[in-house]
């Protein structure tokens, strides 16, 4: 009987979203700069993946109602709790 306890600490059926919110994806952002004038058609990444919430280890304060929590939602650049997000 072995139990994989460590899905716990990620919520369950939360990973999945999380997986799809990787903040670094754009390695050719620094090389699309640079060979800029040699490529036409090799504009793939425009803009850098913003993520709509993110995970931290450890709580922070929402930056509107100030609840501590460990999930916080990007909003015009502040993190907010569910509550405050404006869906
Ligand atoms: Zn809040």
């Amino acid at each position: 009987m072995t139990r994989d306890a460590s899905l716990g600490e990620f919520g369950v059926g939360e990973d999945d979203e999380q997986s799809t919110v990787e903040p670094a994806e754009s390695p050719t952002d620094a090389d699309g700069a640079a060979a800029g004038s040699t490529a036409g058609g090799d504009h793939d990444a425009p803009d850098p993946i913003q993520p709509t919430s993110r995970w931290s280890g450890e709580p922070r304060p929402c930056a509107d109602c100030g609840t501590d929590i460990k999930r916080a939602w990007t909003d015009d650049g502040r993190l907010l709790c569910a509550d405050c997000k404006e869906w």
